[in-house]
């Protein structure tokens, strides 16, 4: 299907709703019927009828019929959160007394998921370095039920070689499950590489404008009823109607939005490694990353999320230079209009102890033009 039809097109009916151009909001709990037969013979079917907004929505069906298309699968699932449909996906593949393979520096609160949270419901989770294929075989047990993968991931960049993996998962009969928010369908589509259930932070770039926080989960039809059954309308962790139409709008504009950051961070990407102050720039299209074969052999381009390690580990001097950034602002998330900066050190301050390195610091590229976001690194790199 192309993608402009997917975004302009696809799970509208404009005749509907008085030819709006804009679907409308359904902001609706509950859904009436005439008699009392029909709405037992909907209940008897929910994942296919309009009874309660904690199973389906109007408005949230337009957008999971857009999403499974991007992704190429048979059905997706909206969520609060990408938090939300992480534990969802993960949760309903595991069951006491299972094992989990999960790549090193995944999403902080996945990690914490698989390390802290499952072990106190029996579930164990070995964690691997997702670049060596040998390490995940040798993790594989007798009772390993589900490898997750989250390539690149949101820090490092670090990639996985997600055909050898899934066809491993295969041959052993493990589930697996990638996070994509990093390349969004547009520029990689695990379910084509094997991958069961992909997962999204939505409040990234399919949304785009940091103004709503969502989570989609995507796979078979299989998967999604068994899901929608059983852990979807049980947690309740769906995305209520509003976030989802400004995911729905956010969607429209997908394309050129992440044309215009990956030519951006390009540009960026190539002036920080010719900075002598820059020790070494993780994205995955850099000309000196070590995995850009892999990159190019299973995505299209690279987003608009990288990180730099810097020569100096003095966390003064690199807050110095975030701060003396006037584009750049100082926050968590990414994948939205405006470019921001997360040094990593902030990490260490938690009561936690940190494994991110003191002189990382990570870029989300936003809609600026480049020359306005090299001259704002330009004049803070003097500063460092
Ligand atoms: C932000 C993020 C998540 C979590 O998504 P939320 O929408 O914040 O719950 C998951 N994975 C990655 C890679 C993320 O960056």
């Amino acid at each position: 299907m192309e993608t402009s039809y997917i975004l302009n097109q696809l799970g509208e009916a404009n005749e509907d709703y008085f030819g709006a151009v804009a679907p409308p909001l359904i902001q609706t709990s509950n859904f009436c019927y005439k008699t009392c037969n029909d709405l037992q013979t909907a209940i008897s079917d929910e994942k296919n009828n309009l009874i309660y907004s904690r199973g389906n929505n109007p408005t949230l069906t337009i957008l999971s019929k857009k999403m499974a298309a991007l992704e190429g699968a048979d059905d997706a699932l909206l969520f609060s959160s990408g938090m939300a449909a992480i534990s969802c996906a993960i949760i309903s593949s595991v069951k006491s007394g299972d094992h989990v393979i999960c790549v090193q520096h995944a999403y902080s609160w996945t990690n914490t998921l698989l390390r802290e949270l499952l072990p106190r419901f029996g579930v164990f989770t070995d964690f691997v370095d997702g670049k060596n294929i040998e390490e995940i075989n040798a993790a594989i047990k007798p009772n390993t039920k589900l490898i997750y993968i989250e390539s690149p991931n949101s820090l490092t960049l670090e990639l996985q070689d997600i055909k050898a993996i899934t066809e491993i998962a295969k041959k052993h009969n493990i589930l697996t499950i990638a996070d994509n928010s990093y390349a969004t369908p547009l520029y990689q589509q695990p379910s084509a590489l094997g991958v069961d259930i992909v997962v999204h932070s939505a409040t990234k770039y399919l949304s785009g404008h940091s103004d709503t926080v969502i989570g989609v989960l995507c796979s078979s039809k299989e998967i999604v009823d068994r899901i929608f059954a059983n852990e979807y309308l049980t947690f309740g962790g769906i995305s209520s109607p509003f976030n989802a139409w400004l995911m729905l709008r956010g969607l429209r504009t997908l394309p050129i939005r992440m044309k215009h950051i990956s030519q951006t961070t390009e540009q960026i990407v190539r002036f920080l490694e010719c900075n002598p102050k820059v020790e070494k720039v993780n994205w995955p299209f850099a000309a000196s990353f070590a995995q850009n074969e892999l990159a190019a052999s299973q995505m299209k381009a690279g987003s608009g999320l990288f990180s730099i390690y810097f020569k100096t580990l003095d966390t003064k001097r690199i807050a110095d230079f975030c701060e003396a950034l006037k584009y750049f602002q100082i926050a968590v998330s990414w994948g939205g209009y405006e470019s921001l900066v997360f040094p990593g050190f902030v990490h260490a301050s938690h009561a936690k102890p940190s494994d991110v390195p003191l002189n990382l610091v990570r870029f989300s590229v936003g809609l600026e033009e480049a020359d306005v976001l090299i001259n704002d690194l330009k004049q803070a790199l003097e500063k460092i």
